[in-house]
């Protein structure tokens, strides 16, 4: 049962509620959520939940109807985050796993995972203990096997996974992996499922060849019982007439097992398909079916594979795959994971162990919450890792930054319909202690809010942020509702609540509607679906820059002389820098006079640039760089 618990609950009564359903032998997780905390409780027991509604404190007892009960989305109505070391898995980042199919020699695992980490992957795999069809065919290098993956995983600094398919090895396995798979052919073995979950670490629950979702839920469900809290769900094609493909991708089970779990859910499109050219679109599909996540097998010469080769991506293949996987993330509402920055590493560190949201560092966003800026940070900082603290405007935004109140910043830059934010250029300029550190872009999504018992028939007037209501005009208009502008659009949202009147919409983002507990009555509803911001992270130039930084944005000042821009952008062409933004601003105090900020792509690594900087800064008035970062 969940026992919704009220806000207004004393810390003695807490105790007493706990005390009274461990007495009945019930098995207690509390889930902290955004607006309230729950109580989850799963016991062998058949309880009166009347009872312990009667209880002080609590607000609401739901039993869970399902026969899973820790895996339900009833048990924990968000979505689970997975850590394996760094790597957090599910929300709305995309983690992709890759690696061979099993650990042949040192050098071949050694090699797979330079390769996969190059490309953009978050967490090695490589199977030690193969459960072959055959008993003649190679049945994995074992003991050494690990002990290999464990080295490469170290090497390249990620997380490692491997098969158990022995509940006699849990044990030692646990020294070489982060995290255990158990295979399609193991779902239900549930000695070890068991002794599996008893370790306590992180668990991938591949689909049986021929098994029910209920059936993989329950089997999600021995796991989480017997001790583990981290399960990730891993649908890897089943058993069909057709004999097309080695499996049948179930990517239909993606959004359904969304719907009936927590837990994150990620596709092995390898197994499922079974021939190499037909992973990458398999791999796509699944992304935008809603997976978390990827698990691929890539070798360096698949073709001299012991195991699995047919199915298995060249490095080259994968590093396309991973790219298009990236393009297509933003169209999807996604965001690919990646390993933290230094900047980020190092901030984070700092912070380590400190769980309580405001402890955590923080990033400063304008708006209120459920801002689309907030969902930014959502999608760039791995999740549950940092704290957004609004900000009224965007100058307190850059305060809160400079004087290191918070870690970072979120700003929006340019939207691809509504053209630049020139607020945050001139911040950038007027702020030399603050510097760009990362981008990301996202998909902005307009959704028509309400409130719950709001139908259609009953709005009369819409509130948003002026340009959110003509980037939905065409709808707006159909519907000929009358409409109001506001500051932003996520205090629209805040608006509906607060009025409680259900002749009054909003045009807000899906956060702000959960935040507000509103209703969606219609999605993205705006007029082009082409409707992308690009947000730069800020922080201040005491953090250490981005390693692997791509692009650099800085701003020039020109001589007063003919020709004093292209004197500047000649410099660019002589060192072949592939210039992707010009604007120009005017110079506050100096009427008619113009700054201009470029964004380029780094030809090489940050320190081969100073040269080019050294000749900018001659051919201008002034340069300033605004950081070194990986183009978002
Ligand atoms: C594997 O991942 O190497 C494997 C054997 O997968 P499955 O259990 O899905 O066949
Ligand atoms: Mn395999």
């Amino acid at each position: 049962m969940i026992v919704v618990l009220k806000n207004e609950i004393t810390a003695a009564e807490k105790e007493f509620l706990i005390r009274f359903l461990t007495d009945k032998q019930f098995q207690i997780r509390e889930i902290t959520g955004e607006t309230q905390t729950v109580l989850g409780a799963v016991g062998k027991l058949s309880i009166d939940v009347r009872e312990v509604g009667l209880l002080p404190g609590v607000a609401e007892v739901i039993p869970i109807s399902k026969p899973y009960k820790m895996a339900s989305r009833q048990f924990r109505p968000q979505d689970s985050i997975v850590s394996i070391g760094a790597v957090k898995i599910g929300g709305s980042r995309i983690s992709v796993i890759a690696g061979p199919c099993a650990v042949e020699s040192r050098e071949q695992i050694m090699e797979s995972a330079w390769a996969v980490k190059e490309a953009g992957a978050v967490m090695l795999r490589g199977g030690a203990f193969k459960p072959r069809t055959s008993p003649y065919a190679f049945q994995g290098m074992g003991e050494e096997g690990l002990k290999y993956l464990k080295e490469a995983g170290e090497a390249i600094g990620l997380p490692t996974v491997s098969e158990v398919v022995s509940p006699g090895d849990v044990e030692m396995m646990s020294h070489y992996v982060d995290a255990f798979q158990i295979g399609t052919r193991n779902m239900q073995n549930f000695e070890l499922l068991k002794a599996v979950g008893g370790a306590g670490m992180p668990v991938i629950l591949k689909r049986g060849l021929a098994a029910t979702i209920e059936e993989w839920l329950m089997a999600a469900e021995y796991l989480l019982s017997s001790g583990t809290g981290d399960v990730i769900l891993c649908e890897r094609g089943i058993r069909t007439f057709s004999t097309a493909t080695r499996n049948t991708l179930d990517i239909s089970a993606i959004p359904v097992v969304k719907e009936l779990t927590h837990l994150p859910v990620i596709v092995d499109p390898s197994h499922a398909v079974g021939i190499r050219d037909k992973v990458p679109s398999m791999a796509l599909a699944s992304i935008a079916a809603g997976a978390h996540g990827l698990i691929i097998e890539v070798h360096p010469s698949p073709d001299k594979a012991i195991s699995d080769g047919a199915q298995t991506l060249w490095p080259a293949q994968f590093e396309k795959l991973l790219r298009d996987i990236e393009a297509l993330c933003p169209t999807v509402g996604r965001e690919m994971a990646r390993l933290p920055e230094r900047h980020q590493q190092e901030i984070l560190q700092a912070h380590l162990g400190k769980s309580q949201s405001p402890e955590k560092p923080g990033v400063a966003f304008q708006g209120e919450r459920g801002a689309n800026s907030e969902q930014a940070i959502l999608n760039y900082f791995p999740e549950g890792d940092v704290n957004p603290v609004p900000m009224p405007t965007f100058e307190k935004l850059f305060n809160a930054v400079l004087t290191k109140e918070t870690a970072w910043g979120m700003v929006p830059l340019e939207n691809s319909l509504a053209g630049s934010v020139l607020e945050n250029y001139d911040l950038l300029s007027r702020y030399p202690d603050i510097k760009i550190v990362g981008e990301i872009k996202i998909r902005i999504q307009h959704n028509l809010i309400v409130l719950p018992s709001a139908e259609e028939t009953d709005i009369r007037k819409v509130h948003s942020h002026p340009q959110a209501l003509a980037q939905c005009a065409q709808y707006i208009a159909k519907k000929g509702w009358r409409t109001e502008s506001c500051f932003d659009t996520a205090g629209a949202a805040a608006m509906v609540k607060q009025e409680q009147n259900i002749a009054i919409a909003a045009i807000a983002s899906e956060k702000a509607a959960n935040y507000h507990g509103l209703k969606i009555l219609a999605s993205s509803i705006e007029t082009n679906p082409h409707n992308y911001t690009r947000f730069a992270v800020i922080a201040h130039t005491d953090t250490p820059m981005p390693e692997k930084a791509d692009k650099v944005s800085f701003i020039i000042t020109l001589k007063s002389r003919p020709g004093a821009l292209a004197d500047c952008l000649a410099v660019l062409k002589k060192f072949n820098v592939d210039m992707t933004k010009l604007e120009s601003r005017p110079i506050e105090g100096k009427p008619w006079s113009y700054m201009f900020y470029i964004d380029a792509k780094l030809p090489a690594a940050p320190e081969d640039f100073s040269a080019v900087a050294q000749e900018l800064g001659d051919a201008a008035e002034d340069y300033r760089c605004l950081g070194f970062y990986r183009a978002g």
